[in-house]
């Protein structure tokens, strides 16, 4: 059987470690960090994913899914290793690989028979040689020498439904340039070789820039059908209508033509950003990719100019913020549109009551704190004196709200729909003055 251990126990270390051991693997998911490894051993998530609390605390009672912060236990047994720390943005765009490659010295300093080396981590082409290069570099510090292999096998998973993503992927991505690696990998994905999910065996560089050039080209549709949607307000056209009409022609296809307020998250923003510099480096720039990072940004400001010119401006005004995570069911907040909206409402001179079902601990941990907003107890709460609501993420608690209350509760009535959830009719029905993106 297959022992693996997983590096980084974050959204994706411990989605795909414990789909693993779902999957019937030994699953060892070590991390840097203590307070994330003593939580998990109570069986207490550091991330909000669906499902995958139940799935953790099933395989931790069935023995195959164990949580270490020592990289011996982890790495002593395990015939392949997954790496899956973060790959942050450096300031001019470019992934930082600290992480990676002091997971890859740590992993060659301990492993003891061959083991296969599985980059999980979105990194730049020529990491896997970069990769194996440090693990021989390494070995041969310690005088021994142990046979290995390099694997990149990106992740495609999605915040807010990433045990699902994993366990029916559209597609699996294995780079590598041995048969070996490949028959660990195949085994290590059995469960969905026999169920006839596709499967991509390329080389390593190869597998590295599918994941970049995937991400980038989602951003890409939604960065066009954000443009759209601001030439639909300036003409009175509807983006809903030409999106809808776009998306059925079967070579465009009906995914990520949402207009909404920019993408955010912990991918397309660093992702998009690190694909240029890439492009950079190897002295073909991507004109469409810079493209969309810089029409993505404007989208986020466009989102607050909007706001402001509809309210006459922001200063002394309240403005309940419903929604701050970066998309639904998750609590991640790295790069949310809230954030920009947020901060130009506070630049500005405005006053912020924000709720959000999740993401309220990381946004008053890592963005906001309680000087700088309200972090109200419910979106009835929230809107208790503001000038204007404005719906930022569609939880689908947002979906039903109660405008009447709403309305009773609110100073004013702007009502700033930023993912067109509502009908404009329905809304201003109840006396608002109805705002959405696009239409
Ligand atoms: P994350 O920040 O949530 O988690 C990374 C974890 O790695 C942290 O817990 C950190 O403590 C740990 N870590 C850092 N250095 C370490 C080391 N040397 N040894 C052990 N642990 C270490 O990151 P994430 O969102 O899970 O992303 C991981 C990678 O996967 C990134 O490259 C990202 O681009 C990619 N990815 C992310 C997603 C997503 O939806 N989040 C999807 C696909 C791919």
């Amino acid at each position: 059987m297959n022992s693996i251990s997983v590096i980084g126990t974050g959204y994706v270390g411990l989605v795909s470690g414990t789909c693993l051991a779902e999957f019937g693997m030994d699953v060892t998911c070590m991390d840097v960090d203590k307070s994330k490894i003593d939580m998990l051993n109570t069986l207490k998530l550091p991330i909000y994913e669906p499902e995958l609390e139940d799935l953790v605390e099933k395989n931790f009672k069935a023995g195959r899914l164990h949580f270490t912060c020592d990289i011996v236990e982890a790495v002593e047994h395990a015939n392949a290793v997954f790496i899956a720390v973060g790959t942050p943005p450096q300031e001019d765009g470019s992934a930082d690989m600290k992480h990676v490659l002091a997971a890859v010295r740590s992993v060659a300093e301990h492993m003891e028979n061959y083991t296969v080396i599985v980059d999980k981590s979105t990194v730049p082409m020529g990491t896997g040689r970069l990769v194996e290069k440090v693990v021989r570099e390494t070995l041969e510090q310690r005088g021994v020498d142990i046979p290995f292999d390099v694997v990149s096998n990106p992740e495609f998973l999605r915040e807010g439904s990433a045990v699902k993503d994993f366990k029916h992927p559209d597609r699996i991505v294995i780079g590598c340039s041995s048969d070996r690696a490949r028959e660990v990998m195949q085994s290590i994905y059995r469960v969905l070789y026999i169920n006839n999910h596709p499967f991509i065996f390329t080389d390593i560089e190869t597998a590295e820039l599918i994941k970049y050039a995937s991400n980038a080209f989602l951003a890409t549709k939604i960065a066009y059908i954000n443009e759209m949607s601001a030439l639909c307000e300036a003409s009175g056209a509807n983006v809903q209508d030409v999106a809808r009409a776009m998306g059925l022609d079967g070579r465009i296809g009906k995914y990520f033509l949402h207009a909404g307020p920019g993408y955010g998250g912990s991918c397309f923003p660093k992702d998009t950003k690190a694909l240029l510099s890439i492009s950079r480096d190897y002295g073909c720039e991507s004109g469409i990719v810079r493209a969309v990072i810089e029409a993505n940004a404007q989208q986020k400001l466009r989102m607050f100019n909007k706001i402001s010119q509809a309210m006459g401006g922001v200063a002394g005004k309240t403005v309940a913020v419903l929604g701050l995570a970066f998309k639904p069911e998750t609590d991640d907040m790295r790069e949310a549109s809230s954030v920009v909206i947020i901060r130009e409402i506070l630049k500005n001179g405005g006053n912020v009551r924000a709720f959000d079902p999740i993401a309220m601990e990381n946004a008053r941990s890592y963005v906001f704190n309680d000087d700088d907003i309200y972090y109200a107890t419910n979106e009835y709460d929230a809107v208790k004196g503001a000038d204007a609501v404005v719906i930022v993420t569609e939880w689908n608690q947002f979906r039903n709200l109660d405008l009447r209350k709403i309305r009773a509760a609110m100073n004013g009535r702007f009502f700033f729909d930023l993912r067109n959830i509502y009908e404009r009719d329905y809304v201003e029905d109840f006396d608002y003055a109805y705002s959405g993106v696009g239409r």
